[in-house]
């Protein structure tokens, strides 16, 4: 169906995309833990797969999109502990900024959106199911899952379980009595025993909750199935979380791999430095976005290709505006209606562009600025064939911006700046022309000054002007309501 190579972490090789069933794609990809507000590391995670996931359904793949949100975990029970809030207010709370962060990004939602709360009974039985399979054990009311009856365990993180076996041995020596607890340093929590007091859930070994590999293993299996296309996330989640999930999965379903691509998106540095929470060096996606648009936070994470880090700096996201505001310059030559991009779209179902699109198709087709949009679409279509290139596929929007500038032929230009837009909106880009919004604010301090020059020409006893102004504003549906000896009111109807 297509071209497509994507890079695997588990093979280190690039490799042809060949979807288990044809023209048929599962993505999961891991969500946030919602303890916090979201930063601008977690903005390049959501944004990566937000093109991945708009390029596929572009490519004409039947997508399915799943992403988890992980609003049970001990970062969220200590967060809630520090500052006094009940759990599951404070996961609701940040699940909400997270989807306010993502919106304002412009990243569309995914077609399902599971909570690690609701699926609680079926990771019980995902337990239980390893317990009997002897993959699992239980230990002092918590279940571990038993890293040496997975022959595999290492796979994606390419170590054997000899050297992590050596290397945990070293972490444990200061922790003796993990020892005691589990059979194996390496084994990992499936279930953690917990006080009554703290949020949990009664199990059959006691009360406790999940650990976090667990939920993405369960999840998977529910909303998508046992083995699913592409796996994704951040880097900093191939060890342990991505290789946890498969020794879970995979020794449940008798060695049925979990996915058949792993893809990982690289950090935000600063000074060198994976941008984080623990090291404070972070700037949250609303810092970020209170300063710079979503198109330039979108266009800074899209230059740099998702495997490399983005080295952040106040220089490189200047840079990344520049280049926003001359695609935009660019863009104005586009008559309204030649738009059909992944503007935002008010409530409605997210439309997704296709590269069949009728509008496309006849874009490419057409006499005079065939040419143009086809080299496009070759250029955005080889750039992004090769393991999602971006940075690549940017720069032929660049090269058609330029072709605009210089273009003498209005409707030319008009042409291939519907190009632009379109294949613009395939990675996210809105190219929504700011510069002519203004806010709410800004609107009624207009509607004031209207006012003042109503006033002044009733002073004037210029009725017709002032009538005038008042039916200007009624027309846009503010009415104006006179007071008696006093300055008028108005309303938005
Ligand atoms: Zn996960």
């Amino acid at each position: 169906m297509s071209g497509l190579k994507v890079f695997n972490t588990l093979t280190s090789k690039k490799e042809d995309f060949v979807p288990l069933k044809a023209g048929k794609v599962n993505l999961y990809s891991c969500g946030p833990t919602v303890y916090d507000l979201s930063h601008l590391g977690h903005a390049r995670k959501e944004i990566n797969f937000d093109v991945i996931q708009r390029y596929l359904r572009f490519s004409g793949y039947d997508l399915t999109y799943v992403r988890n949100i992980t609003d049970i975990d001990d970062k969220i029970i200590n967060r809630a502990r520090e500052i006094d809030e009940r759990t599951e207010k404070l996961a609701r709370r940040f699940t909400f900024t997270f989807w306010k962060d993502m919106d304002a990004l412009n990243v569309a939602p995914p077609d399902m959106e599971p909570r690690a709360t609701e699926y609680i009974k079926p990771m019980m039985t995902f337990v239980e199911e390893l317990i009997k399979k002897g993959h699992a054990y239980v230990s002092e009311g918590d279940v571990y899952f038993d890293v040496l009856s997975f022959k595999s365990y290492g796979k994606l993180r390419k170590q054997s379980i000899e050297d992590l076996l050596h290397g945990a041995r070293d972490q444990v020596r200061s922790q003796s009595e993990l020892k005691e607890i589990k059979k194996n340093p390496v084994d990992f929590a499936l279930w953690k025993s917990a006080p009554q007091s703290e949020m949990g859930w009664e199990s059959p070994w006691g009360w406790g909750r999940p650990g976090w590999h667990l939920e993405c293993s369960t999840m998977i299996k529910h909303a998508l199935g046992v083995t699913i296309d592409i796996h994704g996330g951040g880097e900093d989640l191939i060890f342990p979380h991505h290789e946890n999930e498969i020794a879970q999965s995979e020794a449940l379903h008798d060695g049925e791999s979990l996915a058949k691509y792993w893809l990982h998106n690289s950090f935000v540095q600063v000074d060198a430095e994976k941008m984080s929470k623990s090291l404070g060096n972070f700037q949250t996606i609303q810092s970020v976005l209170a300063n710079y648009s979503p198109d330039t936070v979108r266009l800074f994470v899209l230059q740099t290709h998702y495997r490399s880090p983005i080295e952040f700096s106040a220089d490189s996201v200047e840079a990344a505006k520049a280049g926003t505001a001359r695609l935009l310059r660019a863009a104005r030559f586009a008559k309204d209606d030649d738009a059909h991009s992944s503007v935002r779209n008010n409530g409605k179902a997210h439309k997704y562009l296709t590269s069949n699109h009728p509008c496309l198709q006849s874009l490419r087709d057409d006499g005079e600025a065939g040419d143009v949009i086809r080299k496009l679409h070759a250029d955005f279509v080889e750039s992004m064939d090769n393991d999602f290139n971006t940075p690549q596929a940017i720069s032929a929007l660049f090269a058609v911006a330029d072709l605009i500038f210089s273009s003498k032929d209005e409707n030319l230009a008009a042409k291939y700046a519907a190009g632009l837009k379109a294949y613009a909106g395939v990675l996210g880009l809105t190219l929504t022309d700011t510069g002519k919004m203004i806010d709410s604010d800004t609107g009624a301090q207009l509607v004031e000054r209207l006012l003042d020059l109503r006033d002044a020409a009733r002073a004037n006893k210029d009725y017709k002007q002032s009538d005038q102004i008042r039916d200007t504003l009624q027309a846009l549906g503010i009415k104006v309501m006179d007071v008696k000896g006093g300055r008028a009111q108005w309303e938005k109807e």
